[in-house]
């Protein structure tokens, strides 16, 4: 679509946000105000604010202002009757995602879920449109399995985003045969009110519980083919090491990759700026732009200073150099509530959009 369809369009496409009130919630709230293809129609929440005002429901933690029409709307029950929406983006807890998720996709509504629950299901895609967006193509196999007219896709956790991305560039050129990441991850990951400021403070946990085993699995599932409707995942064994770090958002994520062909860091670096995300999916209203900003400075990309490059879209890299024990080594930097969970929902359901199906603008 360009810029004057997109002014011709009469109506958006109604939206929900579920469990609007926590910390990817909001992010929701705060990147759906204006739009161009979602009007957000229903917030939920739990039966502690079930009720309220979402001004008052929910403990506003982003500096941007709260958009003046999230104020005034009433949290509704989590329910697929009680949200007149088209699409679903999900921001619910995992257990409560296992309960909840079918009853929107059995009633018609396309979830794009930021929860874990059905991301190993193999009819179930996780999708970052700038490196599997042809992994939509699961959503028809999950329809004819499980009988919904609408669906659930996935996004991955935060810490795997933007480490797939960077994996992906480097996959397509050179394959890619092992990798070892050690995360240092914002406490913004853990949700609101999340880690205790006792625990935090002056501190590094080394434990980011039930992370590891997700950022060794879900990359895998990513960079895979679907070949005859099924899904096969990438050979590429990943280990994980992930830590919780003192600081507000950004995951920042330390790699070392064992390449299919080896690569001068020269090569590794034109590959990476290069990179371009598939043609559905690289004009999207959410594309980042770019998709991968390479940085050559020697104390780069840093959480603070870098987290919103391409409005907390893109994946920023750095530090590239030869690594001793496998080919190369860098540092990816993405921002776990935007590019990580609200903003790569909003980007997933973009896509669905333009796949024809998640309706139409
Ligand atoms: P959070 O800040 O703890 O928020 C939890 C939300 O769940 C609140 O809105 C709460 O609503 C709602 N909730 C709790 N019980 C509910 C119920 N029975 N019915 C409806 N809503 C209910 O958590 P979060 O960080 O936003 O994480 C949300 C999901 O995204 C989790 O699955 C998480 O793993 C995933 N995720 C998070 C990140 C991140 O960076 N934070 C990144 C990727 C994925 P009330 O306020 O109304 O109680």
């Amino acid at each position: 679509m360009n810029p004057s369809q997109e002014k011709l369009m009469l109506k958006k496409i109604p939206v929900a946000v579920l469990a609007a009130t926590g910390s990817v919630g909001q992010r929701f709230v705060q990147l759906l105000d204006n739009h161009p293809w979602f009007e957000v129609v229903a917030l939920t929440g739990s039966d502690r604010t079930l009720g309220q005002p979402y001004s008052e429901a929910c403990h506003w933690i982003l500096p941007e202002p709260m958009p003046a029409w999230a104020r005034q709307m009433i949290v509704a029950p989590t329910l697929p009757e009680a949200v007149a929406a088209k699409v679903a983006f999900s921001a619910l807890p995992t257990d409560l995602a296992f309960e909840i998720e079918p009853l929107f996709a059995r009633s018609g509504v396309v979830v794009c879920s930021n929860a874990s629950a059905f991301r190993k299901e193999p009819d179930v895609p996780i999708l970052l449109p700038e490196v599997n967006p042809e992994h939509a193509s699961l959503v028809g196999v999950q329809r004819r399995a499980r009988g919904w007219p609408g669906c659930i896709v996935t996004n991955p956790n935060c810490t795997s985003t933007g480490l797939t991305v960077a994996l992906k560039a480097l996959q397509a050129a050179f394959g890619l045969r092992r990798a070892l990441v050690v995360s240092l991850q914002a406490i913004s990951g853990a949700g609101y009110p999340g880690v205790a400021s006792i625990d935090i403070l002056d501190n590094v946990i080394p434990n980011v519980n039930g992370e590891e085993t997700k950022v060794e699995w879900e990359p895998r599932k990513m960079l895979g083919e679907v070949q005859a409707e099924k899904l096969h995942l990438a050979e590429v064994v990943i280990s994980a090491h992930t830590n919780r770090v003192a600081v507000s958002d950004g995951h920042l994520v330390c790699v070392s990759v064992e390449l299919g062909t080896p690569a001068s860091v020269e090569e590794a670096g034109r590959v990476l700026s290069n990179y371009q995300a598939p043609q559905v999916s690289g004009q999207l209203p959410s594309a980042p732009q770019p998709v991968i900003l390479l940085r050559d400075e020697a104390d780069r990309p840093q959480p603070r200073l870098d987290r919103q490059t391409g409005r907390g879209m893109t994946t920023v890299v750095g530090r590239l150099r030869p690594d001793p024990i496998f080919h190369l080594k860098f540092v990816v930097l993405s921002h776990n509530t935007i590019r990580g969970a609200a903003g790569g929902s909003i980007y997933n359901a973009e896509l669905l959009v333009k796949m024809g199906i998640a309706g139409s603008i």
